[in-house]
């Protein structure tokens, strides 16, 4: 067994054949639950961008208004 690497766990992923907008994974889950085991790259939250997954740039949205 090797030492896992450090790994982003969320983030902005890349948008895959059949995604029509970038979602934003959490622990491998979508935050607007309907993309689930993604494995690819993450990049963490920046910009707001046109294609970005809406319901989940609303769900971090409101997370970051009850912070
Ligand atoms: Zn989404």
């Amino acid at each position: 067994m090797s030492a896992p690497e450090p790994k982003l766990t969320e983030g902005w992923g890349v948008i895959r054949p059949g995604d029509r907008k970038a979602h934003y994974y959490r622990e491998t889950f979508s935050l607007c639950r309907t993309r689930g085991f993604y494995t690819y790259d993450l990049s963490p939250d920046d910009s707001p961008s046109p294609d970005d997954c809406k319901a989940c740039r609303k769900v971090l949205d409101r997370e970051a208004a009850t912070k």
